[in-house]
């Protein structure tokens, strides 16, 4: 018996796998570099915050 459950980070935005990675590309302008990515190196989604677009924050979910 094992109670390890998998959690895996997802793009609060789109629901795709994230990893906890900068992504392959980023431009400055975009704010500062995040530590996150989609899972084939792009910048997680956009949203709108007060300081203007910024990558969405992933959440962590755990798989049944
Ligand atoms: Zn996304």
């Amino acid at each position: 018996m094992t109670d390890t459950k998998s959690r895996m980070l997802i793009c609060s935005e789109c629901y795709e796998p994230a990893l906890l990675k900068s992504p392959r590309e980023w431009t400055p302008a975009w704010g500062p570099l995040p530590p996150y990515s989609h899972w084939d190196g792009d910048p997680l989604c956009a949203v709108m915050t007060r300081d203007g677009y910024r990558s969405a924050e992933p959440k962590l979910v755990e798989l049944p």
